[in-house]
């Protein structure tokens, strides 16, 4: 009996097995014509000043509004897309749309940089992408928001080992303003060293370490090691961006520890770009 029902769990988790796999075909042969028909949208999350709890910017978030299967997050359908190139012409439309959007907030708050900017994720391919600089340039200028106003976020995983060719179009961007953030960072082989020639500005550290501050007391290991990520960004001139702080004691912690940004459900869930101008309208008031 018990080998035929762990005959019967195998059979069924190799037909879900498939299931999954004839889904993600399914779903890498539509991404074109989804891209074509506009089923993407960007769903933004407020970035927010630990120091005043105002906001600072947003991150660009994007789902894919499929007919079938309903809203899909970025995590089932971000590989495909880098596997068959498609990341290519959908970051490009996420930029695009993200740019848009940040000069939006501008014409609503003003054009200074300081007051709202766009955090936009670059994949790796787009990366290797020899039109990335001129395409950048191209939204910016097609727009009119300044470079100081974009962050573009890179994972640490894909600048591992990075030589000075595949650095050359991110200096290019950071010589023109735009920052540069280390995404994830702390998830990866954190090469410290490696740190000063990559041209970043921003660090942020990954919700792993946000996690570990969950419970109370918050381990001591894990804040001895923000606090020691924290010092050393700082002594390299780079801002700290927290992700996943999903409580005000968190959020807390995380101010006494020094880090400059965070972002989580504790301050919003992703969502339309209306709730970051939302929230902005509330810091204006009471600022
Ligand atoms: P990420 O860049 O590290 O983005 C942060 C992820 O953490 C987002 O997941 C966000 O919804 C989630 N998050 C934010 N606050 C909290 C919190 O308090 N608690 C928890 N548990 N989660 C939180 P999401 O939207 O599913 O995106 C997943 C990943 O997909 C992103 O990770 C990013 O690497 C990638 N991605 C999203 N949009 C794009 C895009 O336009 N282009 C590329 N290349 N990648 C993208
Ligand atoms: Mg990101
Ligand atoms: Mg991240
Ligand atoms: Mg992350």
């Amino acid at each position: 009996r018990a080998k035929a029902a762990g005959g019967n769990r195998y059979e069924m988790a190799d037909d879900a097995a498939d299931a999954r796999a004839i889904t993600r075909h399914s779903l890498t042969t539509a991404l074109p014509a989804a891209l074509e028909r506009g089923e993407f949208f960007v769903e933004y999350q407020p970035l927010v000043r630990l120091g005043d709890g105002s906001v600072r910017g947003a991150e660009a978030l994007v789902r894919w509004s499929h007919p079938q299967h309903g809203i899909l997050g970025p995590d089932r359908f971000i590989p495909l897309a880098e596997h068959t190139g498609l990341i290519v012409p959908l970051g490009r439309w996420v930029l695009d749309q993200s740019v848009r959007q940040a000069r939006e907030w501008q014409r609503l708050f003003g054009a200074d940089e300081d007051v709202l900017r766009v955090n936009v994720n670059l994949s790796p391919c787009q990366l290797h992408h020899p039109r990335l600089v001129a395409e950048t340039v191209e939204i910016l200028e097609r727009t009119g928001l300044e470079p100081g106003a974009l962050c573009l976020e890179v994972t640490e995983s894909a600048l591992i080992g990075a030589d000075d060719d595949l650095l050359k179009p991110l200096r290019r961007l950071a010589e023109m303003g735009v920052d540069i953030a280390l995404d994830d960072f702390g998830t990866g082989y954190s090469n410290l060293a490696n740190l000063r020639r990559l041209p970043v500005s921003v660090l942020k550290l990954d919700r792993s370490f946000t996690q570990g501050m969950q419970q109370f007391p918050a381990d001591p290991v894990d804040l001895k090691i923000v606090e020691g990520i924290v010092s050393l960004a700082h002594s390299l001139d780079l801002a700290v961006t927290v992700e996943g702080v999903e409580t005000g004691a968190q959020a807390d912690q995380l101010r006494e520890l020094g880090c400059d940004t965070a972002q989580g459900w504790y301050y919003a869930r992703p969502g339309p770009a209306d709730q970051v101008r939302a929230l902005s309208l509330v810091d204006a008031a009471s600022g």
